[in-house]
């Protein structure tokens, strides 16, 4: 068939815009969606993507202000990585993993463990974010078993954390109605306070409110028994939690408490990995500390493919081993280390490396993190405008909620509708919009972006006052 036969064929089955949103309207349950909205609810349908923008069925055009869901590290439209994708598909498209190995398996192994700090030297590839961190959880569930101490098992987790939507990941999620809808392994986990800086007390200093969650720290420990926590699980920034940067040596203080009464530390690093924090993760260089391990997904493929990664220390690798007969860590999926996946990685990281977007970031940061803050300053409406690297949060004023509660909470939606006529994307929540661009952006897009943001929230102060 020639191509002019074949276009003209797709194109005559091609459905009609009608048909798209009617069938995606009645038969597709989004994730992280209503219910009620099968049969009602209307997606914008994305048709194609260049460097930072997107565009929609209409052809309308926008700035994708969270880099798809915080990983469109590299920007869209990216022919490497097509080409690389398509190569290993015609190479080689998949290795059963129960049995073989590969040539993208084998170099991505190697590669991650030399971005990772520290003695953080095995990697154990999983399908994204939610399957790291459970990997990570099973990982020292049969360590601690292994050792012969079962009842060390209990992860301490934070308020506000995301950990993911499987059923331990979402077990160690601390956000209100991953609570109270689903079924959880409850005699796994505890939740430390909130550890926000933005919701201390007023006139408390940083440094004291850095003591407090240590002091917060302290008390579960002695209240569980460090004989029954097995790890402590932190995001360095709570990214869906509305972009909560910790106080200064937060961290460090954590892992060295955790490490005093043999607990491990679990880096969360599915948002933070890859370029957000200007480097490949950001718990060393950012965050002066050395997990045990690291979980990582998004970035590694800047989104173009699924893939994860759990890193493992030598010393929980090596607590793990047993005799020969019982050392089997039976966790996989179908698709671990996926050729496909582990190619499109590494070309990631090679357009990464070649295009040091890793120095671009920091370059940029100052001037994106100067505009967010100056946002804050400008507007009445914005109670708290915060951040770090490439990652941005628009809260709304408190005081608002005394008056007007709904409008409070619908402050992220509002917003988003408003930049979203103008041009850019964000990302609602609740009282709350949050922003993570393709890293590639550069100052001049920077301003594009920010200045339809304060002309969304002009909008929304003449709404508000
Ligand atoms: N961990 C963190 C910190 C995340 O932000 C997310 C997703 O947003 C996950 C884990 C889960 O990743 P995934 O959606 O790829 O399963």
């Amino acid at each position: 068939m020639s191509n002019t036969t074949l276009n003209q064929k797709t194109k005559s089955n091609s459905p009609s815009e009608e048909d798209l949103t009617r069938w995606d309207r009645d038969h597709h349950l989004h994730p992280w969606a209503g219910v009620e909205g099968v049969g009602k609810d209307e997606y914008m349908r994305v048709n194609t993507g260049e460097g930072i923008y997107l565009w929609d069925s209409t052809g309308k055009r926008y700035i994708d202000g969270p880099g798809g869901m915080w990983c469109v590290q590299i920007g869209y439209g990216r022919e490497e990585m097509a080409k690389a994708i398509a190569e290993q598909t015609m190479q080689m498209p998949y290795a059963s993993p129960w049995s073989f190995t590969s040539e993208p398996a084998a170099v991505l192994a190697r590669k991650l463990t030399e971005m990772a700090p520290g003695d953080l030297n095995t990697v154990h590839f999983t399908t994204g974010g939610s399957t790291a961190v459970d990997t990570a959880l099973r990982a020292v569930q049969f360590m601690n078993n292994r050792l012969g101490r079962p009842e060390k098992k209990i992860i301490l987790s934070r308020e506000k954390a995301y950990h993911g939507s499987t059923y331990l990941a979402s077990t160690m999620t601390g956000k209100e109605r991953f609570k109270t809808q689903f079924d959880k392994a409850d005699d796994l986990v505890h939740f430390l306070p909130d550890i926000n800086p933005y919701g201390r007390p007023k006139g408390m200093s940083l440094e004291d409110w850095c003591d407090a969650k240590l002091a917060d720290m302290e008390a579960a420990i002695a209240e569980v028994g460090a004989d029954k926590i097995a790890a402590f699980i932190a995001e360095p920034i709570l990214c869906s939690g509305g972009i909560i940067v910790p106080p200064p040596g937060y961290h460090k203080r954590t892992l060295d408490l955790c490490h005093k009464h043999d607990i491990l530390y679990i880096s969360d690093e599915v948002v933070t990995g890859f370029g957000r924090m200007g480097h490949w993760f950001a718990s060393e260089p950012v965050f002066d500390i050395v997990p045990d391990i690291i979980t990582c997904a998004k970035g590694l493929t800047s989104g173009y493919i699924p893939l994860g990664a759990c890193i493992l220390s030598d010393s929980v690798v090596d607590r793990m081993r047993g005799s020969s007969e019982n050392d089997t860590f039976y966790n996989g999926y179908t698709y671990s280390g996926h050729p496909v996946g582990c190619a499109a990685a590494l070309k990631n990281i090679e357009i990464m490396e070649r295009e040091d977007i890793l120095g671009h970031v920091q370059r940029i940061t100052p001037y994106f993190q100067g505009r967010l803050r100056a946002i804050g300053e400008k507007f009445d409406i914005v109670g708290d405008a915060r951040g770090m690297g490439l990652l941005g949060c628009l809260e709304c004023r408190p005081e608002l909620s005394d008056e007007t509660y709904a409008a409070h909470l619908q402050f992220g939606n509002k917003l988003d509708a408003a930049c979203e006529e103008m041009g850019l994307l964000l990302r609602p929540f609740g009282n709350m919009a949050v922003f993570s661009p393709p890293l590639i952006m550069t100052e001049a897009q920077i301003d594009e972006m920010f200045d339809i943001m304060e002309a969304g929230l002009e909008k929304l102060s003449a709404e508000y006052a």
